[in-house]
């Protein structure tokens, strides 16, 4: 990747407060159009409240973004055309099959019959869901739904692919699998790919370019081969543990896991 390429997300100060907490805190950096980006930060950092911001789903508080040339918030429609997203919750139809489920992403994006056949068809091969086509999602494994969210995510060309940790749960080869799909579109259709991970070795091995997000604040960013020298550590994980410290950051509950939580320590008493 040629370092001239422009930069197709461009965050400048960004910040978003939820009443006293500053989830993301004067957030700057930019992606280079064609480039595999990955944001990276313990739980609780604010990697789904900044990439929100970027996909239209949460106004900011301040600051400044720009989605292929567009501001999502005088754009939005404009700025969502330019991107897929894969989330973290499956967000397929399980009682449809995986064509049907195609089929309805391509008219919510009003694409020509004619074209998202086609496109359709190809993208199916792409994930190697082809013959599984006519098959309900219900029926399919972890690994088989996010392949296909990934080909719905791409099926009207967008310039950049959002993944928020993409291979959570999933075994190693589909792992693997998943990022060369992810490499050679990147590749073929010069597709930006902004993705997080908890997986350090993926993103070691995949990313172009990386930021580390931690307490809302952007604290590194460079290659791979940048932070570990900076922190003179041989491997990303080892950069990332030196620059983001040792303490465990308990994953965030919704008040539904809570009450699970509490109902499994105390027996289900309260
Ligand atoms: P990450 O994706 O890096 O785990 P998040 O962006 O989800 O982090 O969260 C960043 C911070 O913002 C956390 O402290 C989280 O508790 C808080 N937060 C996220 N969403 C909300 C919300 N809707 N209301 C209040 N606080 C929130």
């Amino acid at each position: 990747m040629s370092k001239t390429q422009p930069n197709i997300i461009q965050v400048t100060n960004l910040t978003k407060k939820y009443g006293d907490l500053i989830a993301v805190d004067s957030v700057s950096f930019n992606v280079a159009e064609g480039a595999i980006f990955a944001f990276l930060g313990p739980n609780g950092a604010g990697k789904s409240t900044t990439i929100k911001m970027l996909t239209t789903v949460l106004t900011p508080t301040s600051g400044k973004i720009v989605i292929n040339g567009y501001d999502p918030i005088l754009k939005q429609d404009l700025v969502r055309k330019s991107f897929g997203i894969v989330f973290q919750d499956p967000s397929l139809d399980d009682e449809l099959t995986a064509l049907e489920n195609m089929q309805l992403h391509a008219v919510l994006y009003q694409l020509p019959r004619s074209l998202s056949q086609h496109r359709i068809e190809e993208l199916l091969e792409f994930v190697h869901l082809a013959d599984r086509k006519n098959n309900l999602v219900k029926t399919f494994s972890g690994g088989m739904k996010r392949r296909l969210e990934i080909a719905r995510g791409l099926l009207h060309h967008p310039k950049i692919l959002f993944l928020d940790e993409p291979t959570l749960g999933l075994d190693p080869q589909t792992r693997q699998s998943l990022w060369s799909y992810l490499q050679s579109v990147n590749k073929a259709e010069k597709m930006t790919v902004f993705f997080t991970t908890h997986y350090m070795e993926e993103a070691e091995k995949i990313a172009h370019h990386i930021a580390i997000i931690d307490q809302g604040k952007i604290i590194s960013q460079g290659t791979a081969v940048n932070l570990k020298d900076q922190t003179k550590t041989t491997s990303l994980e080892e950069a990332f543990l030196k620059l983001t410290g040792n303490n465990i950051r308990e994953e965030e509950a919704s008040g539904v896991d809570r009450m699970r939580m509490r109902s499994r320590v105390w027996g289900g008493r309260r």
